[in-house]
């Protein structure tokens, strides 16, 4: 079985500030031991839970690394860097995702660093008219492919988000959310045994848990945080402007949503 493990960093354990994922501050050093031990942590999982293969990709940011990748276990491969346009590079042939650090969706009460896509520039999002989170269209676009996602990791706002996207789905509480900048949480022990555990009982639950199925053809509604910043009204026909800060786009599928915005 091949697993595929997307890695995010707002919902790493132990991070709780902005600074923690944000290259250049002096805080982020720290998240990015965090965010390789947090991996480690799952990769033993899914191995202990009968993987004979797991990719892992570090999605944070526009490019990273963000991950320590001399302190990566040795048994799993890793998509490091600028991977191209794809959503999820070296996904090819999984039978399942997990999607591990995740963060809960922009506007999102009490919820650590939650914020859809950028915080800078996405103020709401909705597929198909159903407000959505980053956990909620990567489960998607995996289940356009016909994989299931098997586990979700981050604060109790992430893990319900998952829970609700996805039913059935494994999830990983490493830290309660009490403000966007800070939480109660987990040891790190305690952490990262939940993390192994989890990523364990997802394995042997994957045959049970269906790929999410967003019905096309897809309505990807966006509203921007600023004025003045929507396509141009004609250029594009697939376009739809909703007004002064929202526009929609039709697809295919999500995948190809995500790319028209
Ligand atoms: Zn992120």
């Amino acid at each position: 079985m091949k697993v595929f493990v997307m890695v995010d960093m707002e919902g790493i354990s132990g991070v709780v500030r902005r600074g923690h994922v944000s290259e250049g501050d002096p805080l982020y050093q720290q998240g990015r031991k965090y965010m390789t031990w947090d991996i480690n942590a799952c990769v033993e999982g899914c191995f202990a839970g009968g993987a004979d293969e797991v990719v892992v990709y570090d999605s944070h940011g526009a490019a990273g690394p963000n991950v320590v990748w001399e302190d990566l276990d040795e048994r799993a491969e890793y998509f490091i860097g600028e991977t191209g346009r794809e959503r999820m590079p070296g996904s090819e042939g999984s039978d399942a995702l997990i999607l591990l650090g995740y963060h809960a969706m922009a506007g999102t009460p009490e919820a650590i660093l939650e914020h859809t896509m950028s915080s800078l520039h996405w103020q709401n999002f909705w597929l198909n008219g159903r407000k959505t989170g980053e956990i909620g269209v990567d489960a998607a676009i995996a289940g356009e492919h016909g994989v299931p996602t098997i586990m979700v990791s981050g604060d109790d706002k992430a893990c319900a988000e998952g829970a609700e996207f996805i039913p059935g789905v494994v999830t990983a509480c490493v830290k309660v959310g009490l403000a966007v900048e800070g939480g109660r949480l987990l040891s790190r022990a305690s952490a990262h045994k939940l993390l192994t555990e989890r990523a364990t009982e997802a394995m042997g639950k994957a045959d049970q848990i269906a790929p999410v199925k967003v019905e096309p053809p897809i309505t990807a509604r966006l509203e921007r945080v600023s004025r003045g910043r929507l396509p141009v009204r004609g250029e594009k026909p697939y376009v739809t402007i909703i007004d002064g800060r929202t526009y929609e786009v039709t697809a295919e599928s999500v995948e190809q949503a995500i790319w028209r915005l």
